[in-house]
């Protein structure tokens, strides 16, 4: 189990930034409208994330950390299966495999906190009373302390902080609808209060993207034959190299995509004669039946079932916002 649990571990636990993917994704499904991210050493040291969601009850709390899919896994071949599923499922206990993992978790209706925790292969699966409030925190140290050659490939400190921050910004932009909190080293690095209203969203943004940004960006809000886009994009006056500034959602899932690429560069090159690394931040909505997800819950790929429809509906609908714009 130990091993399998480890393999898993390959899968879902790249770096500190995929446990914080993993565990934020936790907090989503929980139905929290608050986030606190905690991180010491680039994720190393300690991730540390609090909601204020559902919680977990008392006696569900081990389950947490156990893995269901263990006992159908009899073969190589069963394996290999889960590997290609992705692992869904299988967070807690892959993380739990290579780091000191503890949770504490209280439900609305419970009396206090529970906590129990899980370090490699030592379980305290009995729970302990905890002054926890409502909600849940998964407080995982030391990653990869028992996979040397894991930890070796970690980057600096800065790096793996990089990555966390960049997930956060990633995550944040597609649920404005809650608030996140992110320290680094006991540093505040975001403070993202829920945000309902456009000025509110408008002043995330400008926490990720910078002020400069939404000040001059086009708001773009357009819908033709069953598809909308919605979002901000920036006009090439503001010339912050941000290449990473570039937010593509498609039904509310970030996505990097060969088409969606092509049709902004163009919008852009046909309005403005250029199209160097726009910055934006979008929103495409259609029925799903239209895209295909990858199989893989890390990928960022979608597969359009109307590519060209697609592409063509995005070029009108930036040109269109450009061009009203133009400076
Ligand atoms: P999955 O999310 O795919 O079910 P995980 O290993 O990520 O698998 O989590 C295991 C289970 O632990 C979840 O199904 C959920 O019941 C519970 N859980 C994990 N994190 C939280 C959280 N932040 N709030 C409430 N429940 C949680
Ligand atoms: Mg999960």
């Amino acid at each position: 189990t130990q091993l399998i649990n480890q393999i898993a571990a390959g899968e879902v636990v790249e770096r500190p930034a995929s446990v914080v993917k993993e565990l934020v994704e936790n907090c989503f499904d929980a139905g929290a409208s608050q986030i606190y991210v905690d991180i010491e050493q680039g994720g190393v040291k300690q991730i540390k994330i609090r909601d204020n969601g559902c919680g977990i009850d008392k006696d569900d709390l081990a389950l947490a950390l156990s893995r269901h899919a263990t006992s159908k896994i009899a073969s190589l071949d069963d394996l290999e299966h889960v590997v290609s599923m992705g692992f869904r499922g299988e967070a807690l206990p892959s993380i739990s495999s290579v780091a000191r993992l503890t949770l504490i978790s209280r439900t609305a209706a419970a009396e206090c906190a529970w906590q129990v925790s899980a370090d490699g292969s030592e379980k305290n699966f009995d729970p302990q009373p905890d002054p926890h409030p409502p909600g849940t925190t998964v407080d995982v140290r030391d990653l990869f302390y028992n996979t040397p050659a894991r930890r070796k490939f970690l980057k600096a400190e800065k790096t793996e902080f990089g990555h966390i921050e960049s997930l956060i910004q990633k995550l944040a932009l597609s649920r404005f609808d809650v608030g996140f909190s992110l320290q680094h080293n006991q540093r505040e690095v975001l403070h993202l209060k829920p945000a309902a209203t456009q000025a509110e969203q408008e002043k995330r943004i400008a926490a990720i993207c910078g002020s400069a940004f939404v000040d001059n960006a086009v708001k773009i809000d357009y819908a033709a034959s069953g598809l909308h886009l919605h979002g901000w994009v920036g006009l090439p006056t503001f010339s912050r190299s941000q290449q990473d500034m570039q937010f593509f959602y498609v039904n509310g899932r970030l996505i990097k995509d060969r088409l969606v690429a092509h049709a902004v560069k163009q919008a852009y090159q046909d309005v403005l004669y250029h199209g160097r690394h726009p910055v934006f931040v979008l929103y495409l909505t259609l029925d799903p039946a239209l895209v295909d997800v990858n199989a893989h819950p890390t990928k960022l790929e979608v597969r359009f079932r109307e590519g060209r429809m697609v592409h063509d509906f995005l070029f009108q609908a930036l040109h269109r916002g450009l061009a009203e714009q133009r400076p």
